[in-house]
């Protein structure tokens, strides 16, 4: 146990340190709160590290590329159906939806031309957002959660996937969030899973997630800023989680009511944290289904991308391949004079 920097979700100064080593085996530290349960990265990088990493190199560092390229869109595409098909019963009524982090607008195409949404996108990186703009036609706006003039608000839907975990204030980020919805709007967000098992041990932290999350600090940091968990989901390997918020100002809940809410968490992740070693998790069948699905995966990724070059054709087949197994055809989009959607006389 040590003193520390304060811990971005409940800022309790005890800590533990979890780790030393990134998933590259450079030197990264991450400590645990006792209080809560988050894992955070410290220190922090500053807000312009931040900043340039995410509009500039983040894309180049990760995949080597400045746009997507056919088997990242397919990749991500086929990503983006799954989760759009999870919260299916959220787009009836064409919500006005905004995709936050859109990278290379697959989910938000996949919003627009298969959920029937009224989509925007926000997205910081210039190659990702200048490629869904141009490429895919879509409205993206480029930019921060945290510093975005062109957001208006008013949103039934938001989507954050794999976003939250890369902001230096979460806190600020999803208050945000909340106050961009209408009332009773929703906000999704999926995250990397601190419970998760299914990667190896050294390959737990990663050095651009500042912090990691479980189902009770995801829930708790939505409770504060007026969001009521509806649903939550992990997923089939345990690697992700899923929360569905409704904004709902009567659950901006005090403090003593958000730390019950966390509760024995803390000593719960520590445990599984201490439990996660190599020889487990290599002894484990969940190690060997991950290698042979990626493999099978990528194989597949390769193949199908050589056949349809164009983002927009693989999206587009994404979309056919939809509607012909599960999804009908959405109804039109009512004009924004034309609310109700009514045939106009
Ligand atoms: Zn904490």
């Amino acid at each position: 146990m040590s003193d520390s920097p304060s811990c971005p979700l409940c800022e309790g100064r005890q800590t533990l340190v979890v780790s030393n080593r990134d998933r590259d085996g450079r030197a990264l530290s991450n400590r645990l709160c006792t209080s809560c349960g988050l894992v955070f990265i410290d220190p922090q990088p500053t807000r312009a590290e931040l900043d340039q990493w995410y509009a500039q190199s983040y894309r180049l560092d990760y995949k080597g590329v400045i746009e997507p390229r056919p088997r990242h869109v397919l990749r991500a595409g086929r990503v983006a159906l799954d989760r759009l098909t999870r919260i299916r019963p959220l787009l009836t009524g064409h919500p006005r939806a905004l995709d936050v982090g859109c990278g290379g607008g697959e989910m938000l195409y996949l919003l627009t031309h298969l959920g029937g949404a009224r989509a925007e996108g926000l997205e910081p990186n210039e190659g990702y957002a200048r490629h869904a703009r141009e490429r895919l036609g879509l409205p993206v706006h480029q930019g921060f959660v945290e510093r975005s003039r062109e957001i208006t608000g008013g949103y039934d839907l938001i989507t954050i996937h794999h976003v939250l975990e890369h902001l230096a204030q979460p806190r600020m980020a999803m208050d945000i969030l909340s106050d961009w919805l209408r009332p009773g709007g929703h906000l999704v967000v999926e995250v990397p899973n601190v419970e998760a098992t299914c990667q190896a041990p050294a390959h737990t932290f990663h050095r651009a997630h500042l912090t990691t999350w479980g189902l009770p600090t995801l829930e708790r940091l939505g409770l504060q800023s007026g969001l009521r968990p509806v649903s939550a989901q992990v997923s089939a390997d345990g690697g992700n989680i899923e929360v569905v918020f409704t904004r709902d100002e009567r659950f901006r809940l005090p403090a003593p009511d958000l730390a019950d809410h966390t509760a024995g968490y803390a000593t719960q992740v520590g445990e599984i944290l201490r439990g996660h070693t190599p020889a487990r998790h290599y002894l484990s069948a969940a190690a060997l289904r991950r290698l042979g699905s990626r493999w099978r995966a990528q194989v597949g990724e390769r193949l199908d991308a050589r056949r349809l070059r164009e983002p927009r054709m693989i999206l587009d087949a994404l979309v056919k391949a939809a509607r012909a197994s599960r999804w009908p055809a959405p109804a039109p989009v009512p004009a924004p004079d034309n609310p109700t959607g009514a045939a106009p006389r």
